[in-house]
């Protein structure tokens, strides 16, 4: 369905990110990695999908490496079809506690680096007519939570990017959209899990039961692969008249 299609994908060592370009690979997709710790077993993960796979070390919460991501994709591979924003951290403190270097930190990675590779992107996508930009926003795109202002803020600044950048092409045949996840279990929620029993004293099967899948009328976890799933359809042609739009796969989370 993809084949002959380049895709980049931010943080996608772990987690979700490699979820995503493990389901693009097995999808046809040829894909620029990135992300912290050891690239190899992500390589060979997504290399086992019979696609061409490398990983670019660039860290987005710095913006000219973020735009040097888009650039190393388009040098290596000669085209840049996807491209799926999906690193992210998370910090969890109470506002008069939240260090100011998290929130820059948390603003950098999860939303500013959107900025600088979209922009990056954008000119190939067009000199090529066509393109897929997915954003890995989070149901703390839509509604909020405490503790995190942060991650609530960056998320919900993304969705705004989204929306923004969807309409500026509208008339071209790239679309952009937003995924908006519920509870994900990733080493990402495990920190969580750890930084709430913390913050509630509480012990971490409580926090799970009680605080995390509390807010997902579920009470299960999305399947990574299930977002994966998603974002082959949303890079499909099947997709191209949604632009736009932020999907919630989240359990029913964003319904109450
Ligand atoms: P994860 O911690 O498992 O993976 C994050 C990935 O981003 C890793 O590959 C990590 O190396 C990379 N990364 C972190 N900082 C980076 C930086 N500065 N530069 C480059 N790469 C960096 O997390 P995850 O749960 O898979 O989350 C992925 C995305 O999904 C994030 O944007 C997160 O906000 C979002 N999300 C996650 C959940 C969830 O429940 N897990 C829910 C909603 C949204």
């Amino acid at each position: 369905m993809l084949s002959g299609r380049v895709a980049a994908v931010t943080g996608s060592t772990s987690g979700i990110g490699l979820a995503i370009a493990e389901a693009l690979a097995a999808a046809g997709a040829d894909v620029a990695l990135n992300g912290f710790g050891d690239p190899s077993p992500a390589l060979e993960a997504v290399r086992a999908h019979g696609t061409k796979a490398l990983h670019l070390p660039a860290d987005m919460g710095n913006a000219a490496e973020a735009a040097s991501f888009v650039a190393e994709t388009l040098r290596h591979f000669g085209r840049l079809d996807i491209l799926v924003n999906n690193a992210g951290i998370q910090h969890v403190a109470a506002i008069e506690d939240f260090p100011p270097e998290a929130w820059d930190r948390v603003l950098a990675i999860n939303l500013s680096a959107a900025f600088h590779t979209i922009r990056a992107a954008v000119p190939p996508m067009k000199a090529r007519g066509w393109g897929r930009i997915l954003n890995i926003a989070s149901a703390h795109g839509l509604v909020a939570s405490p503790f995190k202002a942060a991650y609530v803020a960056a998320k919900h600044g993304l969705l705004g990017l989204t929306k923004t950048v969807a309409l500026e092409l509208a008339e071209t045949a790239i679309t952009v959209n937003a995924i908006c996840p519920g509870y994900v279990r990733t080493p990402l929620v495990d920190g969580q899990i750890a930084d709430q029993a913390k913050v509630h004293g509480l012990p971490e099967d409580q926090v799970v039961r009680d605080i995390i899948l509390a807010a997902q009328p579920s009470k299960r976890f999305i399947a990574p692969e299930h977002l994966g799933a998603l974002a082959v359809f949303l890079a499909s042609e099947a997709a191209s008249g949604i632009t736009g739009a932020a999907l919630p796969v989240d359990g029913g989370w964003t319904a109450r």
